[in-house]
């Protein structure tokens, strides 16, 4: 008697080398069926009988190979075939093909062997790729994914390759952008002024870096600008003509032993980095030296993280392979502009930062930057979810009953397609408040309903009237009839944390970030809710204090340490060195504080952590969002025990007082204790008090289960001592790894919430 079953395995299972595994597997165990990619992971059909099915489930489990990682298993019994032998199949012949746009892949070990043969009729092109890699989403316009549909559609296949494209044997079977040097595009490198630059495009560009230039690439998803990572006068160059103060800059290395030397790297960041997504990793620099020679101090100024990535494109290759060092490797735009991806876009853009223009003739169609990843308890925690990530759908527990559109919220913006219990979060946009980048948002919603087949019947947007996302929902609404639902932003994060971890609730849930609109119209953003996918009740929060000038105090930190240290001690604040520094306005803004003129209350946590920093001495004034937050991570003294006292208390809603942590800081400060001292006992003191308001929800609701989301818990420090603190105290705890904990996964949070009222 045999049994049939079909096996859908999610997660990180292509290109990792699961297809032989499991095709091993199933032939040890003298099972017959198949394996083979499908769009949402690998898609296995398995025969036997039912002790050897058993063995196969818990081996696909327990034997994963070291890079992959199943996020889920579907098994469903179907009807026996009686075949012999087990085989892997082309990829499309597997499964289902409604949303086959994948994402893009970075090039394949095979392919980067035939890359360095000088035999191989394809040595050194830089336009390798097969059905394991290259570039999918970027080049595709229309559906179905065939080549006519993607900008490869320029180019006719010579003889040679259009044998591997027809031959199922050929690992270039139905490679759509497959080519080579005879029939594909091809490289020509420019100087600023358009003019081409004769001799060999790799080896002169080589030759500019290694120089000292600044050249703009071309790469899968956009314009990179490179410059030599060890060469201070070119990255201090570079950040001057981009307008970039101090944002680090991500650095690409040519293998993983060169990263090895810059950062601390154990098992689950090497994973991370060589994955074939090739995600910008956040490590730990390794301290000394070495680092120091081989990137110059500009790269990420007073960091101890350091963001890097291993080459994912041919071009890549070839380049890392000749320059004497890591290059920086940063999206091509003006600060807060989208990436540019459009040759004569890019040329206008870039041309005042660029000394030249490494171009090629295959289109870029839709723009995508490089992905972000950090490491939290030996799993990636993704925090812009992009390149190699996106479009690939993600599987939700519930099925929506009507395709949802969800947008998003206003900065780190993505927006969210839902057709069944099938979630499509697009790549990062940025923040709408530019316009490029509001067009770019719109342009992407359009082809994203193209590509996947999906005309929604919901639109889920944040409570914020001024979003611009938000207008945006309000107007399909009325143009196309699309019902309205209205998410609170910090249900969208919780939402989008259990959905993460395919929970339904209800949870703790804790969500601490910069700003949300809260539904008593004040500014949340430090908040306890009881949060289900449905719906949330809010039983405990930071006590609200003002923002003095609004939008100015998140431009301004320093105006909320004038609002905290208010509130901790009226008008007896004593000599501290912050009111002395902005001595002119800070009595002006206390007033405006006190008075309420421009101050709408926040209880952010994020704004707690701006009054901390501009105390601290940290900055008065930022250059992009969470500034403070991460700077003030980075110099937090992480052997610190101690924790400031905070007091947590009510009956019905429990309330915290942020205030209590920004006096005791200041009381230090006076006694002289040391900066990084400080900070230790804040973050520590904020932990023990969010386990303390757990702990009295609990109580209340017997739920024994925490979800942490929310863009300060991109604050590993925060959230690792968080999560250790509340697993002490009992409690299972949920945290972010596919979806951003930050304002990129309030449109996936959006969207199960819409799909489960729905219901
Ligand atoms: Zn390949
Ligand atoms: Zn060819
Ligand atoms: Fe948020």
């Amino acid at each position: 008697m045999t049994t049939r079953v079909r096996i859908q395995v999610e997660g990180i299972v292509q290109g990792v080398g699961f297809r032989p595994f499991v095709h091993r597997l199933a032939v040890d165990l003298g099972l017959s069926g198949f394996v083979g990619n499908d769009a949402t992971g690998v898609l296995i059909e398995v025969e036997g009988g039912s002790s050897a099915l058993g063995d196969f489930l818990a081996g696909l489990r327990s034997q994963t190979p070291p890079l992959a990682t199943i996020d889920a298993v579907d098994v469903t019994e179907v009807a026996p075939e009686c075949g012999h032998g087990f085989r892997i199949v082309a990829s499309h012949a597997a499964g289902d093909r409604r949303a086959s746009v994948t994402a893009d892949g970075a090039t394949c070990d095979d392919c980067l062997a035939e890359l360095w043969d000088s035999d191989n009729r394809r040595y050194r092109f830089p336009f390798i790729n097969c059905t394991n890699c290259g570039p999918r989403y970027t080049i595709t316009f229309d559906i179905p994914y065939d080549r006519p549909s993607t900008t490869m559609a320029e180019f006719a296949m010579c003889d040679p390759c259009a044998t591997e494209y027809t031959d199922p044997r050929d690992r270039r079977f139905h490679a759509q952008p497959t080519c080579c040097p005879a029939c594909g595009p091809s490289l020509r490198l420019v100087d600023a002024t358009g003019q081409m630059i004769n001799g060999d495009p790799v080896a002169r560009t080589v030759e500019l870096l290694n120089n000292g230039s600044i050249v703009a690439v071309k790469g899968l998803g956009g314009y990179h600008l490179a410059a030599l990572a060890a060469d201070e006068r070119a990255v201090a160059a570079l950040r001057a003509r981009k307008h970039r103060e101090d944002k680090p800059f991500a650095v690409m290395v040519a293998d993983v032993e060169t990263a090895r030397r810059l950062a601390v790297l154990d098992d689950a960041s090497t994973a991370a980095l060589s994955d074939r997504r090739r995600p910008i990793v956040l490590l730990d620099r390794r301290p000394g030296i070495v680092g120091l020679q081989i990137v110059a101090p500009s790269v990420a100024p007073g960091n101890r993280a350091i963001g890097v990535m291993l080459p994912y494109t041919p071009i890549h290759h070839l380049l890392l392979a000749a320059t004497v060092g890591p290059l920086v490797m940063t999206s091509g735009n003006l600060s807060d502009e989208p990436i540019a991806f459009d040759d004569d876009e890019a040329r206008s853009r870039l041309h005042p930062v660029a000394d030249a223009f490494l171009v090629h003739d295959r289109r870029i169609h839709m723009r995508v930057d490089d992905s972000i990843v950090r490491i939290h308890k030996r799993r990636p925690m993704i925090v812009r979810r992009a390149r190699g990530y996106a479009p690939e759908p993600i599987r939700i527990t519930v099925a929506a009953p009507r395709p949802i559109l969800a947008v998003g919220a206003q900065l780190k913006s993505t927006f969210c397609l839902v057709k069944d219990s099938r979630a499509i979060v697009s790549p990062h946009i940025g923040d709408l408040e530019s316009y490029p980048t509001l067009r770019s948002f719109e342009e992407g919603v359009r082809h994203f309903e193209l590509i996947f087949g999906v005309t929604p019947r919901l639109v889920a947007h944040d409570l914020h009237p001024d979003y611009l996302s938000t207008a945006y929902a309000v107007d399909r609404a009325e143009n196309s009839g699309l019902e309205l639902v209205g998410v609170q932003h910090h249900h969208a994060h919780i939402a989008s944390c259990l959905a993460d971890n395919r929970e339904p609730g209800p949870v703790i849930g804790v969500a601490f970030d910069g700003t949300g609109f809260g539904t008593d119209g004040t500014v949340w953003g430090g908040e306890f809710l009881i949060a289900s996918l449905t719906g949330f009740e809010r039983l405990g929060h930071l006590v609200p204090v003002p923002m003095p000038g609004a939008a100015a105090a998140i431009r301004q930190p320093w105006r909320m340490a004038a609002a905290y240290l208010d509130a901790a001690f009226g008008s007896e604040i004593p000599d501290l060195a912050v009111v002395a520094r902005n001595g002119l306005t800070w009595d002006t803004t206390t007033a405006m504080a006190r008075g309420g003129v421009n101050s709408p209350l926040t209880s952010s946590v994020g704004r707690l952590f701006d009054a901390v920093g501009a105390l601290l001495g940290v900055r008065d004034a930022i250059h992009y969002e969470g500034q403070v937050a991460i700077e003030l991570e980075q110099r937090t003294d992480v052997h610190e025990v101690d924790a400031y006292p905070v007091t947590v208390t009510g009956s019905t809603v429990v309330t915290v007082v942020g205030a209590d942590l920004v006096r005791a800081a200041a009381e230090d400060l006076l006694r002289g204790t040391p900066r990084s001292v400080i900070a230790g006992r804040f973050h520590n003191g904020l932990v023990a008090a969010t386990v303390r308001t757990c702990c009295l929800l609990r109580e209340r609701t017997s739920l024994s289960t925490v979800a942490l989301s929310g863009g300060v818990f991109q604050n590993m420090l925060l959230l690792e001592r968080c999560h250790a603190a509340l697993s002490e105290a009992g409690f299972r705890v949920l945290t972010h790894s596919r979806i951003p904990p930050n304002d990129g996964g309030i449109s996936f949070g959006q969207a199960v919430v819409a799909a489960a009222r729905d219901l």
